[in-house]
């Protein structure tokens, strides 16, 4: 069985194309600048070179028959024709308190998710453009939908509710949602793997560090608390994202430089972060880069960054009474050793400890705890692609 998953932003897609049989990628790639001038498809077959085709995208649905014809082109493709696709998994950013699970689109399914556009604006629509543009070329395909949010449902009321007028959360849904919950929940589930231990009898401490980053506590398999909230801004100062400030400011600022409700979102989402307080780069390899050249702004963006890691994952260990093994992933997490290093260094309190030589290594499933550690660290790739194959299959069968 092969199942395509399917990743929409406002102006990007992403697609991978999985053999259910291995669990292989058998080619993936990027749809970039739809709707915008000089856009084009860059497909990856295997472990070959990438092959980028210029190709006029002015919409999704155009972008997805490219999809099509790149994954069914002589030359370049992997498959014969489109009937080989049994399924498609979309990852959709915000269910809402819609969903506590992935779900199979249906008309029903769809309005619910269109429901949940008021409180994701920015994420949703893209989305469900991509639905509709699968929808429109492969109709007869199944489809599924597997939320960013969904593992986090599981989260107590105390632990979703912000302390504003309770009728708020009654007419608004404003509470915590969290998200990247299926990588969280990949590796959560990999790190039980890895350990030789029931997923219910573990507690562990997720830190998804990327572009956007948030910290999960899993609790027995279950999300009991996280990062970021009712939108992905707050939790960790990450790359553009502020994380978590005063709210306060943001109507000091406001009124202070006169800007609007957009003008003081695209500040907070867009120009804040490490960014922001390096006024170097969202990226960062380039902030690490002028750290080791002596840049006062970027080193203290990183001790922002590692210092909001180690809080969450102490506020953590104490919401669950202990903590099992804490997850490196993600671009930072599976890649930057300083950084994991600056993170967990000092926290032998808690058991804590890393062996600095096994800590060397690169997007590689590892466990770097030292030998006389309580605590075991690990760093494991996350695969949000294949989690949503898998729930695909899942839900199918
Ligand atoms: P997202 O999926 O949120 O866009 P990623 O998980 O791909 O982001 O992470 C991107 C971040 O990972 C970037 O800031 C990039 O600098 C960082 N990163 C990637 N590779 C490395 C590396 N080898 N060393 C340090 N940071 C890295």
């Amino acid at each position: 069985m092969k199942i395509l998953v399917i990743n929409a932003g406002s102006s990007s897609l992403k697609y991978q194309l999985i053999d259910m049989a291995n669990e292989s990628v058998l080619a993936k790639g990027l749809c970039d600048r739809i709707g915008i001038d000089n856009s084009f498809i860059k497909q990856t077959r295997g472990s070959e070179k990438a092959v980028v085709l210029n190709k006029i995208l002015k919409n999704h649905k155009d972008a997805i028959e490219a999809v099509i014809s790149a994954l069914t082109d002589e030359s370049i493709g992997v498959i014969k024709n489109m009937s080989e696709i049994s399924a498609v998994g979309h990852r959709i950013v915000h269910g809402g308190e819609k969903f506590n699970s992935s779900a199979i689109i249906d008309e029903k399914v769809m309005e619910a998710v269109r429901e949940c556009i008021d409180i994701a604006p920015l994420h949703n629509p893209p989305n469900i453009i991509g639905i509709e543009a699968c929808q429109a070329i492969m109709p007869e395909v199944p489809m599924v939908a597997v939320f960013d949010t969904t593992f986090h449902s599981a989260m107590p009321e105390y632990a979703y509710l912000y302390a504003l007028p309770y009728e708020l959360y009654e007419k608004y849904g404003i509470r915590k949602y969290g998200f990247h919950g299926t990588s969280h929940k990949f590796v959560a589930e990999r790190a039980a793997e890895m350990l030789g231990k029931p997923l219910s009898e573990l507690k562990i401490i997720t830190c998804h560090l990327g572009n956007g980053s948030s910290i999960c506590a899993v609790n027995k398999g279950k999300s009991v608390d996280t990062s970021m909230g009712f939108t992905p801004l707050p939790g960790l100062a990450m790359g553009t994202r502020c994380g978590n400030i005063d709210p306060e400011v943001v109507t000091f600022l406001m009124d202070k430089e006169k800007l609007d409700i957009k003008g003081v979102s695209t500040l907070l989402n867009k120009k804040s972060g490490v960014l922001g307080v390096s006024g170097i780069s969202s990226d960062f390899r380039d902030i690490q880069a002028a750290a080791r050249e002596n840049n006062k702004r970027a080193k203290l963006a990183l001790d922002i960054f590692c210092y909001d890691c180690k809080k969450f994952i102490g506020a953590y260990i104490s919401a669950m009474n202990g903590v099992d093994a804490i997850v490196f992933t993600a671009g930072v997490g599976e890649n930057d050793y300083d950084i994991r290093k600056r993170i967990v260094d000092d926290m032998d309190f808690f058991g804590i400890k890393i062996d600095e030589d096994k800590n060397c290594v690169s997007g590689k499933e590892v466990n770097i705890s030292a030998a006389d550690a309580k605590v075991s660290t690990l760093v494991i790739p996350t695969n949000e692609e294949l989690a949503i194959a898998r729930e695909a299959l899942r839900l199918l069968k």
